[in-house]
């Protein structure tokens, strides 16, 4: 097999960056993106300075600042970060189509085909950084490997400003003392069993016995090992299959009745919906997220059979989840969040063979409503049903 050659970028603190970028008195200061602590945000960025104290992202807002009381909180200005994400993606595709998108921030590149035109894997990464460096003024983190893994991997050990390339040969090394929750796949179930039988590093668990990793980890055994020796096959897969759109809102006070979780729920369903039909998009797969009072945080997801933008559709789905697949026994919650992925631009996909009459209908509902929407604002049209819900 041809060895490949790729590339995983990741921005360094993006959107606390960017702030300290926009406004040079914020600069060394530190800095948190999120939300407020008096109105209960999660720090969504913290800039290293704040780090040093604790401070990291999907913390509280409330926390962070009990750690750092002099930190400087900034409301997400998520526009502008896009248009900083635009400006670096636009870098990366010139140095080769395939690029997979991860985040807003994050990002893998294959460039075994552009090696011929602009030098091994190593001189483009080093390129790409300083080009995001001289042109936005930002650091990357960037690694360079022969797989998705241990291109990650690499990114991350010398974050932020890193640059770390892992050639093959001296992958096995470079795992072997790595913390088995390193590995994909690897959660804190997995990783207490994992420990239990005497394995916390990568090395221990290539010479633990097939068939006792297989009793702990099933079918992810053979992966693991596969990882555990720096092997990754998988594709870099380009365009939007990691792309989704999503909405959340954290409450101004815990809500534990269905019936207003069902509200919360319709108005996010409603804006994700929107979101996708005016970027073109169905989705496959239906995302809820949901945050207990004590901030446990747990997302359920369905695939649906037929992909779909329609607001009805992913309002049952989002509403379904809730009902059926959180153990929440009547739990207070204090975020909802709805997303979609798995996204599908409909002229792209296969000629439908089950054109659904239901769903045409729902669409051609949607479309007259977001058009009467975008001209007389949301507030005044809306589902006779639903309540309008104010953003978080
Ligand atoms: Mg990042």
């Amino acid at each position: 097999m041809k060895t490949r050659t790729i590339l995983h970028v990741d921005m360094d603190a993006f959107y606390a960056s960017i702030e300290m970028l926009e406004d040079p008195a914020l600069r060394d200061k530190p800095v948190i993106v999120g939300g407020i602590p008096e109105k209960r945000g999660v720090v969504a960025a913290a800039s290293y300075e704040v780090r040093k104290y604790g401070v990291h992202s999907a913390m509280s807002s409330y926390q962070a600042k009990k750690l750092c009381p002099q930190a400087i909180f900034i409301s997400p200005r998520m526009g502008l970060y896009a248009r900083y994400s635009k400006r670096i993606f636009a870098i990366l595709r010139e140095y080769t189509p395939l690029v997979e998108p991860i985040s807003i921030d994050e990002a893998f590149l294959d460039v075994t085909g552009s090696r011929n035109l602009f030098g091994p894997g190593s001189q483009i990464g080093r390129t790409i950084k300083r080009r995001i460096r001289e042109e936005l003024g930002l650091t990357a983190s960037i690694g360079v490997a022969t797989n998705k893994f241990l291109a990650k991997l690499a990114s991350d050990l010398e974050k932020p400003d890193g640059f770390v390339v892992i050639p093959p040969e001296t992958a096995t090394a470079r795992l072997a003392d790595l913390p088995v929750g390193k590995l994909w796949g690897v959660g804190q179930v997995l990783q207490r069993e994992l420990a239990r039988q005497g394995v916390h590093k990568i090395r221990d668990l290539l010479v633990l016995p097939v068939e006792r990793l297989e009793a702990i980890a099933g079918s992810h055994s053979r992966r693991l090992r596969e990882l555990a020796r720096g092997i990754d096959t998988r594709p870099v897969v380009v365009g939007e299959a990691s792309k989704s759109i999503g909405a959340e809102t954290t409450f101004t006070k815990d809500i534990s009745e269905t019936r207003r979780l069902f509200a919360e729920l319709d108005a996010l369903a409603t804006r994700v919906a929107k979101r996708l039909r005016k970027e073109g998009y169905r989705a496959h797969t239906i995302q809820l997220k949901a945050r207990y009072a004590d901030f446990t945080t747990v997302t359920r997801a369905v695939t649906i059979p037929v992909p779909s933008a329609s607001t009805q559709t992913l309002m049952r789905t989002a509403r379904d989840l809730l009902q059926t697949r959180l153990d929440r026994h009547g739990r207070p919650l204090r975020l909802l969040g709805v997303s979609a992925s798995g996204l599908v631009r409909p002229a792209e996909g296969e000629p439908e063979l089950f054109p659904d009459r239901q769903r045409e209908q729902d669409e051609r509902v949607d479309h007259l409503l977001d058009a009467l929407q975008d001209k007389y604002g949301a507030q005044k049209i809306w589902r006779g049903y639903q309540r309008r819900e104010e953003d978080a």
